[in-house]
């Protein structure tokens, strides 16, 4: 081990961090003296790399409502509500059983880690592509994603889509949300099969009617 004790030390240990303060500036003071870049957003896309982790795409009819995701956030900002345990329909390709009475994240402490999307069983959460959410208070930071789901979305939307005029690139981003374009299940590409899965899962009686209807085949068997 080497010795940092005495006036070599001293100067030693004055060199190393003028050093690395030079090395971890490096970076910084390229872009210093580098070209100014600016980028017209909205008018144009902002570049997101593909592994860019956004706000959430949450498919609900898929969700069993384990609450791994809960347990695996380091943040806890992650709630869940059920009316009963659900299990994946494997023919169906949706979860059946109880209904979600709630999903929310509460982005004023999510820190987009996406260890809550690594976690999930069903792969029915994702990391989205969505970077422009704001909101003037720390309620509205939380999304509901059940409510959500009713309205037939499985994401939050930013106020531009609220706008009549939106951009070339945002309107196709608005077209891709409505059409389930991120979606990665057998219901992709049927959006109004994908909503109705998305009524049922928020249906207690919906799901009721599907276990009576089991029972009766029993029966009858
Ligand atoms: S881990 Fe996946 S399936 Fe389980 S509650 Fe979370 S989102 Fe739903
Ligand atoms: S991204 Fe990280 S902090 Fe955010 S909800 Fe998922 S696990 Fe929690």
């Amino acid at each position: 081990m080497q010795d940092n004790t005495g006036r070599t030390g001293y100067f030693l240990n004055i060199w190393r961090t003028v050093y690395t303060i030079l090395v971890g500036m490096r970076v910084s003071l390229k872009y210093c003296f580098g070209k100014t870049v600016t980028v017209q957003y909205p008018d144009v896309p902002p570049v997101l790399q593909p592994r860019y982790r956004g706000f959430h795409y949450y498919e609900i009819e898929r969700c069993i409502a384990c609450d791994q995701c809960a347990r695996a956030c380091p943040v806890d900002c992650i709630y869940i509500e059920k009316t009963a345990p659900r299990k994946v329909d494997k023919e169906k390709g949706v979860a059946v059983g109880g209904a979600m009475e709630r999903y929310a994240i509460d982005y004023a402490k999510c820190l987009f880690c996406g260890l809550c999307c690594e976690t999930c069983p069903t792969s029915c959460l994702h990391m989205g592509n969505i970077h422009d959410m704001s909101a003037y208070t720390r309620e509205d930071m939380i999304v509901e994603f059940a409510e959500l789901a009713r309205e037939g979305w499985q994401t939050p939307q930013p106020l531009w889509m609220e706008k009549e005029h939106v951009g070339d690139w945002a309107s196709k981003r608005q077209q891709d949300w409505r059409e389930f374009a991120f979606s990665n299940d057998n219901l992709s590409g049927d959006p109004v099969a994908r909503r109705q899965a998305m009524l049922d899962a928020l249906d207690p009686e919906k799901m009721a009617v599907k276990k009576v209807k089991k029972e009766t085949k029993k029966d009858s068997e």
